[in-house]
């Protein structure tokens, strides 16, 4: 599928989609120096010689040429391609288009400058006039982009916020991940596309099988691919080696080989079980992840960390292994426990201190449909930009332990009775804190965070019978210990982490 980028002139389609591009390690293809290559003459000169029907004759016909691309690529259009119904139809059957909506005064002063290329303007029409007569047509497009003076990097993060479209590179082969308000209908397209054979297994859990299964199911049976479910006991206790050896089982009698891709449907536990075996299942095959919790969809979901629990410690077998194609289909949350969506609130939040803190504005997590998946694929945006400069944790990932030197050592001081996400939110006030004692932070950091996890409904301050003794010795024993230190990724301020910190004890004493 194509992206097409559509909007009037000065809507910065060509900048806007050569970033996009870049980013989604996409071709890109500007229509309108297509035209001026295939005819070696510019586009006043085509108007001047041929008028304008004579260049919309030309445009359909480079339009139809790059929708027939076969590999998806991103195409920015000129401000009156799609007014053309036969054309319009053409780039949403090849597509999606994405309309860039500038306001007026950011469309006068980008035309004023280059009013010789603009032929439909260069006439002394103003650019008002022109969105007047469009206006209606403008209006029509659904997916659209908010363009204002930002520089284009932002525009373009919120651009791929609306589309929810994402690609990472770095580990293994890259990948997509699609995050929407209604994609689980799509599936079976969406994995017919990277190509994984005629039969797969979706593995989920209790919770997860029964209410999306069979929809899973039969949107991959309507692209011909044939799958049976397997549903794991829900829950971490599940997250063992003797699961794993039930799915290698369920692989077996079910007759997943090599060229097959396994599909995990489920929170972090499914995701990692699942990504695991089939890191393990003849030495290695593919697997697609659709993530139901909201922490999966923006953090265990993406990155390619998987793996099961020992007795002697959560997480301690494991393997990188990247999923093929991530999608989270973010009306899947409706069903999730109140709980689990505040522990998925909880490492939203710590995205948001470290990469993107706009995202506060938007708490609580919306209920519109379309404002939900924006506000997921913006959370998940901040752990790919990481994960993609840093795949295995060399340095900058390091930051997404935000919270967890603190939040790891309460998990364990409280035998992980106390969730994820609570020990997240506590860890990382109290981070803060210890940031500001030693004059890293600026004043009045930790007051924030702590107001905007209570907001959430998380904790922030420690449970009793906590000493800062256990505290200290539960820290060192943590593998982000380095030289018997532990090291901390601290909050300097909202959307400023600084890693690898060392700490003095005597600070310990001001929690
Ligand atoms: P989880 O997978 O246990 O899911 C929480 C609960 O929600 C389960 O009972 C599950 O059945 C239920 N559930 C899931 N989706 C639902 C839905 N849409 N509707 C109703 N119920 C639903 O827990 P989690 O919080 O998603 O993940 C935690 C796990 O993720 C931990 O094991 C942690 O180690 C792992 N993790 C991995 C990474 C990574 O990079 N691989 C990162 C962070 C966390």
């Amino acid at each position: 599928m194509h992206i097409f980028l559509y909007g009037p002139p000065g809507s910065g389609k060509s900048t806007l989609g050569r970033i996009l591009a870049t980013r989604l390690g996409r071709a890109f293809l500007d229509l309108d120096q297509t035209i001026e290559a295939s005819v070696r003459k510019t586009i006043p000169d085509i108007f001047a010689a041929e008028g304008e029907a004579g260049f919309r004759a030309r445009e359909q016909h480079a339009l139809r040429e790059a929708a027939a691309t076969a590999t998806p690529c991103v195409i920015s259009l000129g401000g009156g391609a799609l007014l053309n119904t036969d054309s319009r139809a053409l780039a949403e059957s090849a597509g999606q288009v994405v309309f860039l909506d500038a306001d007026l005064p950011t469309l006068e002063q980008r035309c004023a400058r280059k009013l010789h290329s603009r032929p439909l303007l260069a006439t002394g029409r103003p650019i008002s006039q022109l969105l007047a007569e469009r206006a209606g047509h403008y209006a029509s497009f659904t997916t659209r982009a908010a363009v204002s003076d930002a520089p284009p990097e932002t525009t373009v993060d919120h651009l791929q916020a609306a589309i929810g479209l994402y690609h990472v590179s770095g580990m293994g082969t890259p990948y997509e991940v699609r995050v929407g308000a209604n994609l689980l209908p799509h599936i079976g397209a969406l994995v017919a596309d990277i190509g994984i054979g005629s039969q797969t297994l979706i593995i989920g859990d209790a919770n997860t099988i029964p209410r999306y299964g069979p929809r899973v199911a039969a949107a991959l049976s309507a692209t011909g691919i044939r799958a049976e479910c397997l549903a794991l006991p829900a829950g971490e206790a599940a997250k063992n080696i003797g699961t794993i050896r039930a799915i290698w089982s369920a692989l077996a009698n079910a007759g997943i080989e090599r060229k097959h891709a396994l599909i995990a449907l489920g929170g972090g536990v499914v995701g990692d079980l699942t990504g695991f075996a089939a890191a393990t299942w003849m030495r290695g095959i593919r697997w697609v992840n659709i993530p139901t919790t909201l922490l999966a969809m923006v953090d265990a979901g993406i990155g390619g960390k998987t793996g099961a629990d020992l007795p002697e410690g959560k997480n301690l077998i494991g393997a990188f292994h990247p999923p093929s194609l991530v999608v989270a289909d973010t009306s899947v949350l409706a069903t999730l426990p109140a709980a689990e969506r505040r522990c998925g609130l909880a490492e939203v939040i710590k995205h948001a201190i470290i990469g993107d803190p706009g995202l506060l504005d938007l708490l609580p997590l919306p209920d519109e449909p379309q404002r939900l998946a924006c506000f997921v694929a913006r959370a998940m945006a901040v752990k790919i930009r990481i994960i993609t400069q840093d795949p295995y944790e060399q340095n900058i990932r390091a930051a997404l332990n935000l919270g967890h030197t603190v939040g790891h050592a309460l998990e364990k001081l409280t035998q992980f009775e106390m969730p994820h996400g609570h020990a997240v939110a506590i860890g990382t006030v109290a981070e803060a804190r210890l940031a500001e004692a030693a004059g890293l932070a600026e004043p009045g950091l930790a007051d924030t965070l702590a107001a905007c996890f209570a907001s959430a409904g998380l904790p922030t301050a420690f449970p009793h019978g906590v000493s800062i003794a256990d505290l200290r010795e539960a820290m060192r024993l943590d593998k982000k210990t380095a030289d018997g230190q532990p090291r901390f990724a601290l909050p300097v301020r909202l959307g400023d982490v600084r890693i690898n910190q060392v700490i003095d004890d005597s600070l310990l004493h001001t929690l």
